[in-house]
């Protein structure tokens, strides 16, 4: 089976981790801030804050931007559940801004619209996490002018995203937003195993989201309340989480770091094979905004959705590991539960019965690529010849 996604895991790697297991600190020691600094580096942010996952980074900054109960937080329908799900554990309410059908990405037209009545009903949100789909940014600059108009916050799930570029600024630089999240979970650009990191420009957010990180304890002396019993004292200042990352982990990440650039290259070079391929067939790809540079974390087709079913099990039963992203969110069980209703996000429903993620990462080869577009390419062809048959009125055999 071709997979949709797949680590790299160079030699190079595994010695950067086997050092560490024989090191004094498997976690807590040098390489987490090693790491987050690196990651700062990168995104030309003055902050960077490791977690253990993506989910844990975007529920820790909700906490830092003071999400509580009686609170709104709006996301894309189009993502993981991670986006909404990081709200409800601060006691919020959630709702979701339709998608534009040809990107996938939060549109921000529906925003206004959407701001503009809530602003009239006094439902306004707290935070907005536009969702960064397959690697490609949301507009960011008519976010952020939403954003001061209306008193919210931004916080970009960027969990596809790093190694991006937007603006000529790197996806994480939070130019445009509060927080920005990525995730190193293995099928992302690059991984740690389970991780993420937050970025931000902001040294209240940062405390914040590194004292929640862990336990909501600190032992920085200008943050403690009273005077220090001894050296062994520290005090627990909020409720937090155990929410770090390992050494290990972070050794890895930072090894992987290192192929940052080549590794969106060689996506991106990848990501245009398809393209160039998909000129002749009667299939679409995500519009790509000129203004993006994406990491490419998914190549993404859009298909009649009289087909999408049957291309979907043509390429399963081929072998090759199609997967689609994602199912809208608020058609979750868990979600309709909570009284969403499909039909309020009649964009979603639709780039969701028409999308398909292709296979994509850095080490699939060219030949197995091929397969995969002479794979979408036969099937156009049945189609298409039945099609013309049937509209000439010949039985068909
Ligand atoms: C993967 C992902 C997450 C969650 O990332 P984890 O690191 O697995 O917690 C959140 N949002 C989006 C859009 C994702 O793709």
């Amino acid at each position: 089976m071709i997979p949709y996604g797949k680590q790299e895991i160079t030699e190079a790697d595994i010695e950067s981790v086997v050092k560490i297991l024989r090191a004094d600190f498997i976690t807590q020691g040098p390489k987490v801030p090693e790491f987050e600094t690196a990651i700062a580096l990168h995104c030309q942010s003055s902050h960077a804050i490791a977690a253990s996952s993506a989910t844990a980074c975007l529920h820790l900054a909700c906490e830092a931007l003071g999400v509580n109960k009686g609170d709104r937080v709006w996301t894309s329908p189009i993502s993981f559940v991670a986006s909404a799900n990081c709200a409800l554990y601060c006691n919020a309410m959630v709702d979701f801004v339709d998608v534009n059908t040809d990107t996938g990405l939060m549109d921000e037209n529906q925003l206004a619209k959407k701001l503009k009545l809530a602003s009239q009903n006094g439902t306004l949100p707290k935070v907005v996490i536009p969702v960064h789909l397959g690697g490609q940014s949301c507009n960011m600059k008519a976010i952020a002018l939403l954003a001061k108009q209306y008193d919210f916050a931004v916080i970009e799930d960027a969990s596809h995203s790093i190694g991006a570029y937007q603006y000529d600024k790197p996806v994480g630089s939070c130019q445009y937003s509060d927080i920005t999240v990525f995730s190193f979970h293995p099928v992302k650009i690059i991984t740690t195993g389970e991780g993420g990191v937050a970025t931000t420009n902001n040294q209240n957010l940062a405390n914040k989201m590194k004292r929640l990180r862990s336990h909501g304890v600190t032992r920085e002396p200008e943050a403690l309340t009273e005077l220090p019993h001894g050296p062994w004292y520290y005090q627990q200042l909020e409720l937090g989480f155990n929410y770090r990352l390992t050494d290990l982990q972070a050794a890895l990440g930072l090894s992987q770091l290192t192929r940052l650039t080549s590794i969106i290259l060689k996506r991106n070079e990848l990501a245009n094979r398809y393209s160039q391929a998909l000129e002749t067939m009667p299939y679409e790809h995500l519009t790509q905004l000129s203004d993006c540079y994406s990491s490419y974390h998914l190549y993404i087709i859009r298909v009649p959705s009289s087909w999408h079913s049957a291309l979907f099990h043509e390429l399963r039963n081929n072998g090759i590991g199609v997967n689609l992203h994602y199912i809208p969110i608020p058609s979750q069980p868990f979600y309709k539960r909570l009284g969403f209703s499909e039909k309020d996000y009649p964009n979603a429903m639709e780039y969701y019965h028409s999308a398909i993620s292709l296979p994509l990462y850095p080490t699939l080869t060219i030949a197995e690529q091929d397969r995969v577009i002479q794979c979408i390419s036969n099937f156009a062809n049945v189609i298409t010849t039945t099609k013309n048959a049937i509209d000439s009125g010949d039985t068909i055999t």
